[in-house]
This record gives structure tokens, sequence and C-alpha cells, in this order.
């Protein structure tokens, strides 16, 4: 692949003077920025950023420059800086090349100096979703915060027409030496913070951090069978870095609602059924909820409160499992409330009748009552 020319690149003249290139570095590198890049345009744009950076490298240093104007691409070879240059692969290739554009931006040095990189802090966002989202999957939208060079400063957080000034504690290294008995010590430097620059009129808009904290809409896709306690990870979505440090990323927790039938056991599902006691004898089919709708089940004659049904296959789907739980209906036999005097004379009736027939109708009280028996004995 033959190389472009440095100044093609940056789309400058050749007369350029200093200042026209270090705005045009500026305007490309915000363009090939990470935050603005991501999915599939990451890979092109980090490609992008690094001829950017290495024309800007070679234009910036009028040793460097001079020698390219006479001998082109021949006369300055970007591999020979060390450690980390164009050459070097891989996200610390990167990082290191972004330590330079926030260092120049945010008027931090050169990234060569004592500043550190860090990565950005995670952040995390707690969506509340019902049980029926959970089962089925979701895309949801989110509100989340997002950081932009500030407009007013254009990221060097000085007021417009001032500048940051070398710290004149550490000299602009970001680091001071203390000395402690014999001992010599290399602290960050407490007046500037490490980044060896004072700002002496910060910019009203972004209080000199050369950032401002904007919200972004972010599209969150749910899966479905997703649990309650689970979250979901989104890279880079965090707080962005330090001197060019990768950013952290979102963590969404997911908290499932309560809902008014359905009890969720990983993936199982269970609910109570209320049968009245005519039924729960007689047996018959009776009318269960599931998540798709209306079930129907059939129930044996005689059975007994708090007896379960298992409809297979009716629960919940996990994100990882390859078929759903199971629906457990747990029956509760109800008693009758607020009976006429005729009801009452049948159930009498019914009571005598039974009677007549001994234990037989009665196998719980049955045991019941042997039981009590021996307990007593
Ligand atoms: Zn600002
Ligand atoms: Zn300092």
């Amino acid at each position: 692949m033959s190389k472009r020319d440095y100044y093609e690149v940056l789309g400058v003249a050749k007369n350029a003077s200093e200042d026209d290139i270090k705005k045009a570095y500026r305007k490309l590198a915000m363009k090939y920025h990470p935050d603005r890049n991501q999915g599939d345009a990451a890979k092109g744009a980090e490609e992008k950023f690094k001829e950017v950076k290495e024309a800007y490298e070679m234009l910036s240093d009028a040793q460097k420059r001079a020698a390219y104007d006479q001998y082109g691409h021949a006369g300055v070879d970007p591999n020979m800086r060390g450690p980390g240059g164009p050459g070097a692969e891989g996200f610390g290739g990167f990082a290191e090349a972004f330590g330079d554009i926030f260092g120049d931006m945010f008027g931090q040095g050169r990234g060569r100096g004592g500043n550190r990189v860090y990565r950005g802090s995670d952040l995390s966002y707690a969506m509340e979703i019902t049980l029926e989202e959970a089962a089925k999957g979701k895309d949801a939208q989110i509100r989340i915060p997002s950081w932009e060079a500030c407009d007013t400063c254009h990221g060097s957080g000085a007021k417009p027409g001032t500048s940051a000034k070398t710290c004149g504690t550490c000299q602009g290294s970001g680091t001071v030496q203390m000395r402690q008995g014999f001992f010599s010590v290399q602290q960050t430097c407490p007046h500037c913070r490490g980044t060896g620059k004072i700002i002496p009129e910060p910019c009203m808009t972004c209080h000199g951090q050369g950032k401002v904290k904007r919200q972004k809409t972010l599209e969150v896709k749910i899966p479905a069978g997703i649990d309650d306690g689970m979250r979901i990870r989104s890279t880079g979505n965090g707080e962005p870095g330090t001197n060019g440090g990768p950013p952290g990323d979102l963590y969404i927790e997911i908290r499932i609602k309560k809902h008014d039938i359905f009890e969720r056991d990983g993936d199982d599902l269970h609910c109570q059924v209320p049968v009245s006691f005519i039924t729960a004898a007689l047996g018959g089919e009776i009318e269960v909820p599931t998540l798709a709708g209306k079930a129907a089940i059939d129930i044996p004659e005689g059975t007994q409160a708090g007896k379960q049904f298992r409809l297979r296959g009716k629960g919940i789907k996990g994100v990882r499992a390859s078929y759903p739980g199971d629906l457990y209906c747990h029956i509760v036999v109800e008693t009758p409330v607020k009976l006429t005097e005729y009801q009452r004379k049948l159930l009498r009736e019914l009571e005598e009748s039974l009677k007549k027939g001994g234990a037989k109708h009665s196998p719980s009280a049955e045991s019941w009552t042997d039981r009590l028996k021996s307990f007593f004995s």
C-alpha cells in the first residue's frame, strides 16, 4: 500500500503554518475519536487516526518537516521513535496515540510527561422491567450521560483568549520529588494534580474540565429469559478515560417487578389457583393462567388443597437454557362464604351423609387421628 502524502492526510497546504497544522490535526482527531466511532466504524477510525497522528508528528516537528519536504517519505522514518509508535499493534498503541491528542486538547502537555493514562470508571444503571418483558425480551432505550469536548474552549479548559500555563511547582513534569529522610520519593504534583499545567482563567462553560456532560440515548437489547439481578454490559459507555485511557463500561442491572399472578424461581413459574371445594371433590376442568394466555387442566376427583399440577414448558426459557422451565399450579381449595339458609341445610345434610360413610371420605383426617393417638399415648 503506498503511503499518502502527509499534507494530504491533514488536508492542509504545503505552506501551512504550524497553527493550521495543529487545527487540522485536532479536527481530524475529534472526528476519529473512539466515542464517535463504535462497532464496525471503530476499526477504520483507528487506522485513520494512526495515519493522522503520524502526519501530525512529522509536520509539527520543524526538522522532520524539512526532511520530509526535501525527500518525501524516504526522508523520515516514523518507526524510529521507540515503543508505542505507529508500528505498535493493538489497543496499547491506540491508547498511547490518544494519550497524545488528549494531552494536547486538555492542555496537559504532550502525553510523554508524567501524565498517567487511566481507564474511565464503570457506570451502572438500574432498569425495571415486567416479568412478561423478561420472558420475551425487549428493545429498550435509555438516557445515559456522555461527555463531549467543550465547544467554548475547544477542549483546552482555558477561557477563550487565555491559555494554560506550565505548572511552576513541577515545571510541567506532573511529578515532584519529596525528600523523606534519606529517601527521595516521586509524587504527583499537588499543585496541578499531575497534569503539568495550570489554567489561570478556566473556561466558564466547562469549569476548566475541557469537556461537558451531556445526555445520549442508548439502544439496549434485553435478551429473552433474563432474570432479576442479571447485568448487561455495554462496552465503552461508562465514564471517559483520563489522558486518553479507554472509557469504562456501562452495566445495566435488571430488576423484575413483582407480578400479580406468577412467582418466578429460576426458569420455573409458580401460581396459586383457587378451586371450589365442590370441584376439588368432584374433579373437573379448571382454567389456569400462563404467560402465553389461558390454559385448561383436568383435576381429578378428590383433589386436596396444596396439590400441585405441573405444566411442562410453560415456564420461562432462560438466557442460556435450551428448554423453557415449567409452570406449577398450586391448588387452593376455597371454603364457601356468605351461605344462605338453604345452602347451610344442604351442607349439614351432606355432612350427615359423609359421617355415615365413615373415615373413608376424609383420608387426611383419618391419618391425622391416628397420628394424634400415637402422639398422646
Ligand atoms: Zn470549556
Ligand atoms: Zn505541577
